[in-house]
């Protein structure tokens, strides 16, 4: 089942909550819905379910105009945060839910849904604790149940709230690869929503990042990484480097950092800001030519395999974040209070219309 998002605006008492937002969700992706709290994520989310209507714009499922339709006939499985388990039912029980409440022409028999419920508690890894009650069971076994209940219903699409969000990392971590292994078992088209970067990056196969109300980029969580379209994609998913400068003869001149990007080269003079990554951040010994800039180590942090050196730059005192390898940092042999060279081995350079 695909999913078309397109156009779609909604405002609470005035405030514009989503501003002409469109999505594309192919059959069988994860799609990450990754921006900060307020953007807007949970009720574009509610949208897509039916639980919301929007001011204008349309949802399609697999081409048919389902924005009016009853949230029933959308076939969606959801998974929120706060797992809505019932806790005087056992695991079985809140599993099974869904198949018993149905319509008694489509309501499987007693024995189907047994078999069909067993099928889920294996899904998800909980044999065994079928009699279990929700507050025998730790938080990430508990929305594990919550998923199997989603499952049940055999959704077309699968929504997933923040279904993370409520427990420690550790747990987090092994449920979001969990989560994809199940994904690439059962192909369900998905729509998981997170602030979280990492998660979004590591479990989807395309990532949409929202700020705002508004779609700022969508694409796979390489290209939304390496080539992060707007100055809020590139600080929202990851530590920045920021050089401020203008976009000068065609040249970009950061401080006493001279960058070529040529996809400026024909602006008028005007403020330009180069973005670096810290470990697109090179440091050597030598001045080599105009591309670098002078710094002093301040610090270094040398614990785990990604040494994180901290310098002040020479022409502006700013501070600049540089990660090497520990390979790079030993032959190096970099000591605090020495002055290097810095060059960015890759930056972007945005121009002010961004800013
Ligand atoms: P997110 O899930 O990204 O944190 P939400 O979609 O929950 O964001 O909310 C987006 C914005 O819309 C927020 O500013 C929120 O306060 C507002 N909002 C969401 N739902 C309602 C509502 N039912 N009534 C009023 N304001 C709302
Ligand atoms: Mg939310």
């Amino acid at each position: 089942m695909s999913i078309d998002v397109k156009n779609i605006t909604k405002s609470f008492n005035g405030f514009a909550a989503l501003k002409d937002v469109s999505v594309d969700i192919p059959t069988g992706e994860l799609i990450a819905l990754l921006g900060p709290s307020g953007c807007g994520k949970t009720t574009l989310l509610r949208i897509i379910a039916g639980l919301e209507t929007p001011d204008s714009g349309s949802i399609r499922f697999h081409g048919e105009d389902t924005t009016r339709r009853a949230v029933r006939e959308r076939k969606v499985g959801f998974v929120f945060q706060h797992y809505a388990l019932f806790k005087h039912m056992t695991v079985f029980e809140n599993i099974a839910f869904g198949l018993k409440v149905r319509p008694r022409s489509t309501r499987p028999g007693k024995a189907e849904i047994s078999t069909k419920v067993h099928e889920l508690i294996r899904l998800v890894q909980l044999e065994g604790m079928a009699h279990r009650f929700p507050s025998q069971l730790s938080g990430g076994q508990r929305q594990r149940v919550a998923l199997a209940r989603a499952l049940a219903v055999e959704p077309k699409v699968l929504l997933l709230d923040e279904p993370f969000g409520a427990l420690d990392a550790r747990v987090r971590q092994e449920l979001r690869r969990w989560l994809r292994r199940l994904h690439d078992e059962l192909h369900i088209t998905s729509v998981f929503v997170t602030h979280d970067q990492e998660e979004a990056l590591e479990v989807a196969d395309r990532v949409v990042i929202m700020n705002q109300g508004r779609v700022e980029q969508a694409g796979t969580p390489e290209e939304v990484y390496d080539r992060p379209a707007t100055p809020f994609v590139y600080n929202f998913l990851g530590n920045v480097n920021l050089f401020h400068g203008r976009v000068h003869d065609g040249h970009v001149q950061l401080g006493q950092m001279e960058l070529s990007a040529p996809e400026h080269a024909a602006l008028p003079d005007q403020p330009a800001v180069g973005y670096v990554r810290p470990h697109d951040l090179e440091i050597e010994r030598c001045y080599a030519d105009s591309s670098s800039v002078e710094a002093v180590i301040r610090h270094i942090h040398s614990i785990g395999p990604i040494v994180r050196v901290e310098l002040e730059r020479g022409d502006t005192f700013e501070s600049l974040d540089a990660e090497l390898t520990r390979d790079v940092y030993q032959k190096l042999a970099l000591k605090v209070g020495e002055t290097v060279f810095v060059r960015a081995r890759k930056f972007r350079v945005f121009v002010d219309d961004y800013q």
